[in-house]
Formats: structure tokens, C-alpha cells, sequence
């Protein structure tokens, strides 16, 4: 297309530029690219020094490189050339712009050369939207004695100016759609963490690089809660004092607070009583935070908060626990604890007092030929075995991975060895239907157990009653397996 232009007409030189600004524009979309090809539209028409694209950022209130939108243009320009720009983007009109200092209006071009010097020059061009001003091309050109720059330079500078505005504008529409994706799916993440986790040391950090993703130029810090003191959680340090003490001092209320004109955000963690869990903080020395960032850090804190008090609800429940939760038998802390209470009751009562431990014959081949589904699946039967073999005063614990023992009150050797044997019967002719297990390669299995069995003896501490029953299933284990052996000794 360039070269149909330039083949044909008069202002070749004009239409070539536009037409290699509208190739560029569409051709990338990265702002370094869109820059890049745009310095290249502008040396086939001039001799471009340096080309810089600033955009205002209503949130901060600052001006910035388009290409690296982490530096202010104060940072990088004299005082008196940023209160230019400032002014430019402030105040322009459509077709105002700036040469050397001189507001012109293109209607003035016959002024234009005016205010031109020989070698460097700088004309600072509007980005509109709509009749707002909202960013602004700088073009640093180089010019000799002869060059004038004619009306028709203009024309087009104020046509690729506008190409060039909907561009960026299209471009910064599509990365708040982007940033809302990620917000959106950040929210959804922090929820879904604890399906699989409820350690915090494993939430925290988690939640903390979410947040930070958004809030780029804010440092985020996570705050807990551990008696009546704020800790850092996230990330490991935090070098500012005053952020320490601005925490110290927060209140239950459920609000964000802003300070240092938005520079600093703490957003408390606040649990369902209304009680702190912990704050969460976004700190910047020269950032302010917009009314988006807050209302993003706001959301996700809010569902921060509700993430960690599932995962402490989660420990705590788990620390109360007296259930197995595979099997919904006693678990093995629950296990010492009756049988601390039994074998008391047993001393204090002389009544009598059986245990019987049990292990599942070649188990680590079950799960190793046909995977820990149908391992865990033989488990909750033999579990259910126990059960429904056992009387109300029976109490059946899980001990370990494919250990059981049961505590058996009020219950003669003999008694407890014709239990043993029923158990272990119950068990061997027990199929266990695996057609409800994903990806079970069979449909049902058959196992068998070992069993020990022990009776109380005046004088025995309460291990002791474990360990001789462990004793006698060990003998079964040793002596064939499927067995049920009694320790008298
Ligand atoms: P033995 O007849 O001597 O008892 O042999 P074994 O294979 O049954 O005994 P071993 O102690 O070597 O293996 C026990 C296996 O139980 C190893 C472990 O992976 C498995 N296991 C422990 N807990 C669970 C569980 O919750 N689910 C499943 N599927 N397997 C478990
Ligand atoms: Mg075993
Ligand atoms: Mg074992």
C-alpha cells in the first residue's frame, strides 16, 4: 500500500507516513512495538530524534511512559518542562499543540515556522478522547536551515495522532478487560485454595502473590493475628516501621483505611464475629492507589478473610477430631484416650477389660496392584466389618494405616477370642464391591486379617495392654497369616 502511494501523487511523502503509522498500529500491540513502528513512520517524514508517548493516569494523577508505565514523567523530566506537559494534557483543545513552548492551534500553521529553530526541536501533540485531553506525543526533531515543516505535516500528524489515540485507547480498554479476568479468576483461586489446603503457611504466601499481580506498584504485606499481636506473615520482612505501628493500631471496624493520600491501604481481615484475623497492606512512598485498586484489594481481603477462617474452622476441627475420617471409626488419639479410661475403670471396678489388634493381611499389595482407591475402599469395609461385628460397648478404633484395635469392656478372654474369630471370618468371606471405584481394574477383591488378642491383668499400665495384643498379632503374621492368636502371658 506504501508503495501505491508513493508512485502516485504530490504529497506522497504525507500519505506514506499515514499509511506506514495505520500498517504499524495494526500490526502490534505491544506498546514498545506500537512505539517502535511509529519512530519509523515518522523518520520517512522527518528527522526523528526521540518520539515518547505519555498518558495520564487519572488514578495517580501523574503523567507516564507509555512504553514502561511504572515511570513518571516527573521522575525523568525537568520541573519546568513537566508543568508544560501537565498543562498540555490539561488544557488542550482538539488541534492545539505545543512547538518549542509556543501554543499553536493548527488553524495558525502559516505561524508554524516560525517558532521553529534550526536543530532540536519539541512538539508535544495532544492524545484526545473525545474532546479530553488524555496523553501526549512528544516528538524530538532535528532540523537544518532549509526544512520547513508544511501545513501538510501537521494535517497528517493530527490524523496519525488520532489513529494513534484509538489505538492506546483500544489498548488500555483491553487491559482493564484483562486486569478484570485476572481479578475475577484471583477471587475464584483464593476460594478454591481451601478444597485443597488449610495450612496457612501454605494459604498466606498464596494469597499475598495474588494481590500483589494487581497492585504492581504497591508492595503488599499480610498481616496475622497470633494473641492480641499483629505478625508478618507475608512476605518475610518488612523494613518500614511505620507500617508496624500504623497496624498495632487498627480497630475492629470493618472498613479499609487510606493514608499518606492513598500512598498506604490497610484492609482488615475480618472474621464472621467481626473479630480481627489480620490486615492486609498495600504501601507505596510515590503511588497513590485508585478507586479500583482499593476496590479490588477490598474484595479479595474480603475473601481472604473468609479463606482463613476456614482453614483455622478446618485445624481447629481437626485438633477435636475423635473420628477417622476415612472410616468414621475412633482415630488413634481417641484410642488412647478410652484406653487410658477403661483400663482405669477396669482397675477400680475389677471388671474385665479385652483388647484385640488387627492388621490387614498383604495390604501394601492391594494398593500396589490396583491403587490406593481400592486400598482405601477395602478399608472402609473391613471398617464396617468391625462395626457390625462388635456389641454397643465395643470400641473399635483405627490405630494406624491398615491397623484396628478394639477395646472390648466387661469381656472374658474367651469371649474376646470367639469375637477375633468372627471378625476374621466375617472379613475372609467378605467380597468387596469395587464397581463404585474410579478406575478400579477390578471388580471386587477379598482380604484377610490377623488378629491379636489380650486380656487385662491386675497391674498392667495401659500400653501394655496394646503392645501384648500387638505381640500376638504379630505371631499370627508371623505364623501364616488370616489367624487369630491369643496372648496369655
Ligand atoms: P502384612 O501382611 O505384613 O501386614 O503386610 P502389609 O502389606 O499389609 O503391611 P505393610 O505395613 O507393609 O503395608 C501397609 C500398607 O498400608 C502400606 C501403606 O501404604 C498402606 N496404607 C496405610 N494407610 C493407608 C490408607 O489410608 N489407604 C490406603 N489405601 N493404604 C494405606
Ligand atoms: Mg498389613
Ligand atoms: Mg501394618
Amino acid at each position: 500500500m506504501s508503495e501505491a502511494f508513493e508512485q502516485e501523487n504530490v504529497n506522497s511523502k504525507e500519505l506514506n507516513f499515514l499509511s506506514q503509522v495505520s500498517i504499524g498500529l495494526t500490526q502490534n500491540s505491544e506498546p514498545q512495538d506500537i512505539i517502535q513502528s511509529l519512530s519509523n513512520a515518522f523518520r520517512s517524514i522527518i528527522k526523528l530524534e526521540d518520539l515518547n508517548v505519555y498518558i495520564y493516569d487519572e488514578n495517580t494523577q501523574t503523567l507516564r511512559d507509555y512504553t514502561k508505565s511504572w515511570i513518571v514523567i516527573d521522575e525523568i523530566h525537568e520541573k519546568s518542562y513537566t508543568d508544560k506537559l501537565y498543562q498540555v494534557v490539561k488544557t488542550s483543545k482538539y488541534d492545539d499543540f505545543l512547538i518549542n513552548d509556543n501554543s499553536i492551534n493548527i488553524k495558525d500553521f502559516w505561524d508554524i515556522n516560525k517558532y521553529i529553530s534550526t536543530r532540536k526541536n519539541t512538539i508535544l501533540f495532544p492524545l484526545m478522547k473525545g474532546d479530553m485531553p488524555y496523553g501526549i506525543i512528544e516528538l524530538v526533531i532535528n532540523l537544518t536551515m532549509s526544512d520547513i515543516l508544511t501545513i501538510d505535516f501537521f494535517k497528517a500528524l493530527i490524523i496519525a495522532a488520532y489513529q494513534i489515540s484509538l489505538k492506546i485507547q483500544n489498548k488500555v480498554l483491553a487491559d482493564k478487560m484483562q486486569a478484570n479476568i485476572d481479578f475475577h479468576e484471583s477471587m475464584k483461586n483464593i476460594a478454591k485454595i481451601i478444597e485443597t489446603q488449610y495450612d496457612l503457611s501454605y494459604i498466606i504466601p498464596l494469597i499475598g502473590e495474588m494481590i500483589d499481580k494487581f497492585i504492581s506498584d504497591h508492595l503488599i504485606y499480610i498481616f496475622l493475628k497470633q494473641n492480641d499481636e499483629y505478625k508478618l506473615a507475608w512476605p518475610s520482612e518488612c523494613r518500614d516501621s511505620k507500617i508496624f505501628d500504623m497496624v498495632k493500631n487498627i480497630k475492629a471496624d470493618s472498613q479499609y483505611i487510606l493514608a499518606e493520600d492513598n500512598k498506604i491501604g490497610l484492609f482488615p481481615l475480618i472474621a464472621a464475629d467481626s473479630s480481627i484475623l489480620g490486615v492486609i497492606v498495600a504501601h507505596s512512598h510515590v503511588d497513590k492507589l485508585s478507586q479500583r485498586e482499593i476496590d479490588y484489594i477490598d474484595q479479595l481481603t474480603k475473601q481472604s478473610s473468609i479463606t482463613i477462617q476456614r482453614a483455622n474452622m478446618y485445624v481447629e476441627v481437626l485438633q477435636h477430631a475423635t473420628l477417622d475420617a476415612l472410616t468414621g471409626l475412633n482415630n488413634r488419639r481417641q484410642f488412647e484416650v478410652r484406653l487410658k479410661q477403661e483400663v482405669a475403670a477396669a482397675k477400680r471396678q475389677k471388671h474385665k477389660l479385652c483388647a484385640i489388634m488387627l492388621d490387614i493381611d498383604f495390604f501394601k499389595k492391594v494398593n500396589d496392584n490396583y491403587g490406593h482407591a481400592v486400598g482405601d475402599e477395602v478399608l472402609k469395609n473391613v471398617a464396617e466389618i468391625i462395626k457390625t461385628s462388635l456389641r454397643e460397648s465395643d470400641i473399635p478404633s483405627r490405630y494406624g494405616g491398615e491397623e484396628f484395635a478394639i477395646l472390648l469392656p466387661y469381656t472374658k478372654l474367651e469371649e474376646a477370642a470367639t469375637v477375633a474369630q468372627r471378625l476374621r471370618s466375617n472379613v475372609e468371606a467378605k467380597h468387596v464391591d469395587l464397581t463404585e471405584v474410579k478406575d478400579a481394574k477390578i471388580k471386587e477383591i477379598q482380604v484377610t486379617i490377623s488378629v491379636g488378642v489380650y486380656e487385662y491383668k491386675d497391674g498392667d499400665e495401659p500400653q501394655q495392654l496394646y503392645t501384648k495384643a500387638d505381640k500376638a498379632l504379630y505371631y499370627a503374621k508371623e505364623h501364616g497369616r488370616n489367624k487369630v492368636i491369643i496372648n496369655r502371658g
